[in-house]
C-alpha cells in the first residue's frame, strides 16, 4: 500500500492556513506526523479520513482517489480521532459489538468471535463488562484502537493518542501500536518526540501547515552529527546565549540549566560536543518557523 499526498492546501474561513502545499508519500509501517499544537496535524488527518475537504491537492491510496471515493476509503480506514467520545453507560463489549454491526459484521457468531479477539488484542478482556465511563484514559485509548481495527483496515489513523497518558499507560499503548504496522499504513500524529523515536520507521515534521522535514529518524539524526554542542549556564544568561547562538533547546538536569545549540563547528567558549537526538532535529526545524521556548 502507498498513500500519496500531493500539494494539499486548506485555508479555513477565518483565514488560518492550516495546510500549505503538503506533499508526503507513506508506505506500510508506522509513520509519525510530528508537530506542535496548531501545526495542522488534525486538519491533515481529518482530510485523509474523508471528514473534511481540502481546497486543492490530491490524496491517493494506491489507485484510489481518497478525496473523491469516500465510501470506499471509509471501508479501508480505521480512525482514532483526537476527541474520542464514548457512551459512558455501555460496556466495552456491547459497544464493540454495536460498532462491528454498523461496520457490516452481521453474522452473530462471527461478530462475537471478533469482539473477543479485539478485546484480547488490546488487553481489555477482563474489563469487557465494565462501563466505558469508568475507563481510565489509557483504557479508553486502547478501546479506541480496538474499534479502529474492526474490518481489517489497510490505513489506520491515530490522532495524538498518547497525550494525557501516564508513563505506564503510554508504554502499554506503545506495545499495542508497535504490532499494527506490518501490512498496514499507520499514521500517528503527535507533538511528543518520544512517540516517534519509539515507534516510527518514517516521520515528517509539520509546522504552521508546512512540511519541514521528512525521512527516517536515523537519517534525521545522522544529518545533525557533529553540529550539536551543549553547555551548563546560569539561568540569567539564557537571553544572552539566545542572542549569540542558534539555541535548539534548554534542559534542566538536577537543577542545573543546560543549553543545546546548533553550530557548524566547535564554538569553544566551554561548549562540549554532544551526540544529536531526535529532539534536536525537531526543535531546530520548528525554530525556523516559530520561537521555541522550552524554559
Ligand atoms: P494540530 O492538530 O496540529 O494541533 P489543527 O489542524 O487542529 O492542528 O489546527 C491547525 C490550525 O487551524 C490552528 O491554527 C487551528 O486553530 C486552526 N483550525 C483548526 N480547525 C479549524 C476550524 N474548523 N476553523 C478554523 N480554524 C481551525
Amino acid at each position: 500500500m502507498q498513500l500519496t499526498i500531493k500539494g494539499l492546501s486548506k485555508t479555513y474561513s477565518n483565514g488560518v492556513k492550516a495546510l500549505q502545499d503538503v506533499s508526503l508519500t507513506l508506505t506500510n509501517g508506522m509513520f509519525g506526523l510530528l508537530g506542535p499544537n496548531g501545526a495542522g496535524k488534525s486538519s491533515l488527518m481529518r482530510t485523509i479520513a474523508t471528514l473534511q475537504e481540502a481546497d486543492s491537492g490530491s490524496i491517493f491510496l494506491d489507485g484510489l482517489d481518497v478525496l473523491k471515493e469516500k465510501t470506499r476509503v471509509r471501508q479501508l480506514l480505521g480512525y482514532l480521532p483526537q476527541e474520542f467520545g464514548v457512551y459512558p453507560r455501555i460496556s466495552a463489549e456491547q459497544m464493540l459489538d454495536h460498532i462491528a454491526r454498523l461496520k457490516g459484521v452481521l453474522q452473530d457468531g462471527e461478530r462475537r468471535d471478533l469482539v473477543q479477539e479485539l478485546l484480547n488484542k488490546v488487553n481489555l478482556s477482563k474489563d469487557r463488562k465494565r462501563k466505558l465511563g469508568t475507563f481510565s484514559g489509557g483504557m479508553k485509548q486502547r478501546f479506541g484502537i480496538a474499534q479502529a481495527l474492526i474490518g481489517n483496515p489497510r490505513l489506520i489513523i491515530v490522532d495524538e493518542p498518547t497525550a494525557g497518558l501516564d508513563p505506564a499507560e503510554r508504554n502499554r499503548f506503545y506495545n499495542l501500536l508497535s504490532h499494527l504496522g506490518e501490512n498496514t499504513i499507520v499514521i500517528l500524529s503527535t507533538h511528543i518526540v518520544e512517540d516517534v523515536s519509539t515507534l516510527c520507521s518514517n516521520f515528517a515534521i509539520i509546522c504552521l501547515g508546512e512540511v519541514l522535514y521528512t525521512g527516517t529518524p536515523d537519517e534525521a539524526i545522522a544529518g545533525m552529527e557533529g553540529r550539536i554542542y551543549s553547555k551548563s549556564i546560569p539561568f540569567s544568561s539564557v537571553g544572552e546565549y539566545r542572542e549569540s547562538y542558534n539555541l535548539v533547546s534548554t534542559q534542566l538536569k538536577s537543577g542545573n540549566l543546560y543549553i543545546r545549540i546548533l553550530h557548524e563547528y566547535d564554538p569553544g567558549n566551554g561548549f562540549v560536543a554532544s551526540p544529536p537526538n531526535l529532539e534536536d532535529v525537531y526543535f531546530s526545524n520548528i525554530a525556523t518557523r516559530v520561537r521555541v521556548d522550552t524554559l
